[in-house]
């Protein structure tokens, strides 16, 4: 509780220092990061053998961390510092159907929720509002809402738009958070029952206008984004200017373009997390496109970026034409223990559900929990010892053919 109140208190201090404060605590705690995981993680003793840094320029000639890295040997980059036993470990959704496994030390389980109330009372959210997430079932709680301070309840997706709105609209005006593709057909519902929000917090996936403005309209309240990913934990925040300010105190970020050199314009986002130990990750990359943008004129020195793009993957059309994401199913598939999975539509109603088994699959759930989000349809199972890649290498989640 202690080291949150101390995070927060730093990031409400640190976000009015110019660009070339930030620069110098990047350049500060980078150092400290290269030398550690050089020291201890297997991964970078291998891969920074012959690297140096000095300052934030020698940036780009450090080697790029792939997610297939990550993928294939998380064990790799664990710090030696930790034993793996001690570790708690988060699944990512994986934006092309391989989850990576992620873990962090208790010791570090401050950052998430750190980030997270940053920009919940930037944006004039209170420790008694009463906060619902849209999410799946077994959404556990973090050490701070179990101590009763921004306290949220859970509402599974899976229960029907107009179930959720019902509660939603009992009480006192709620704060609502969840994923974008959640919310839009929660707002459309929400037409016709009017329920109001205090606000909304959306995530995981692209907000266009169109949508803002439908969630925003129906609920009558703002609604501000969030980006962030399990690997990185949050990276930018949306200020009430409508930028996206980057956590630059406790990350760098860098634009890289299709051959990996660093650009000016658009690109993939290249993350380091500053504050990561039990794990590192040095410029990890993803495949998210963004641009650096202008400086934001709520006088914020961190770094914005411009929208986020290139993280809507295909969706699932459902019977009552509402799309179900990738990232919704794999949210709900979290506990089941699937390897990889790919999902083929082939008509409204008929699909197959391709599949390679992890240790402790549990094959009985993880049938029930995708039939409860498709609904009425046929759906066929297949089990596979690999899902084959398209022939751009990609391991797409969903495959639609209607
Ligand atoms: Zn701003």
């Amino acid at each position: 509780m202690l080291e949150l109140s101390m995070m927060l208190a730093k990031l409400k201090l640190n976000q009015w220092k110019s660009e070339d404060e930030f620069k110098q605590i990047q350049e500060q705690k980078f150092k400290q990061l290269f030398s550690y995981a050089k020291e201890y993680s297997p991964y970078y003793r291998k891969t920074l053998k012959d690297c140096t840094f000095s300052n934030l320029e020698d940036l780009p000639n450090l080697p790029l961390t792939m997610k297939k890295s990550l993928q294939s040997a998380p064990d790799d980059f664990l710090s030696s510092k930790f034993t793996k036993k001690s570790l708690i470990k988060s699944s990512s959704s994986g934006s092309t159907g391989v989850p990576v496994d992620i873990y962090h030390d208790r010791s570090e389980a401050h950052f998430g929720p750190g980030f997270e109330l940053h920009q919940f009372t930037e944006a004039g959210v209170n420790p008694f509002d009463s906060q619902i997430r849209i999410t799946h079932n077994d959404y556990k709680q973090n050490f701070i809402q179990k101590l009763g301070i921004f306290r949220r309840k859970h509402l599974p997706f899976s229960n029907s738009p107009q179930k959720n709105l019902q509660i939603i609209k009992h009480g006192p005006q709620k704060v609502l958070i969840g994923f974008t593709s959640v919310l839009v057909p929660l707002a459309r519902a929400n037409l016709e029952t009017r329920a109001k929000a205090k606000i909304i917090f959306t995530s995981g996936e692209v907000l266009s206008e169109s949508d803002r403005k439908l969630i925003s309209e129906s609920f009558s309240c703002p609604v501000r984004d969030m980006y962030g990913c399990v690997e990185t934990s949050w990276i930018a925040w949306e200020c009430e200017e409508g930028s996206m300010h980057l956590f630059s105190d406790y990350l760098i970020a860098e634009i890289v373009d299709d051959d990996y050199r660093p650009t000016k314009g658009s690109g993939n986002i290249v993350i380091t997390p500053l504050w990561k130990r039990s794990m590192p990750l040095i410029r990890y990359f993803l495949t998210d496109q963004t641009a650096i943008a202008k400086r934001c004129k709520c006088g914020r020195g961190s770094t914005v970026i411009k929208p986020v793009i290139g993280r809507d993957d295909d969706f699932i059309v459902l019977k009552n034409g509402s799309k179900l994401s990738p990232a919704v199913i794999s949210c709900a598939l979290n506990d089941v223990n699937v390897k990889e999975y790919q999902i083929v539509q082939n008509a409204i109603d008929d699909f197959v559900f391709k599949y390679v088994p992890a240790k402790g699959l549990d094959l009985v759930n993880l049938k029930k929990i995708f039939k409860d989000q498709i609904g009425d349809a046929n759906i066929e199972f297949e089990e596979l010892d690999k899902i084959s890649c398209t022939r751009t290498g990609k391991r797409k989640k969903i495959i639609t053919r209607i």
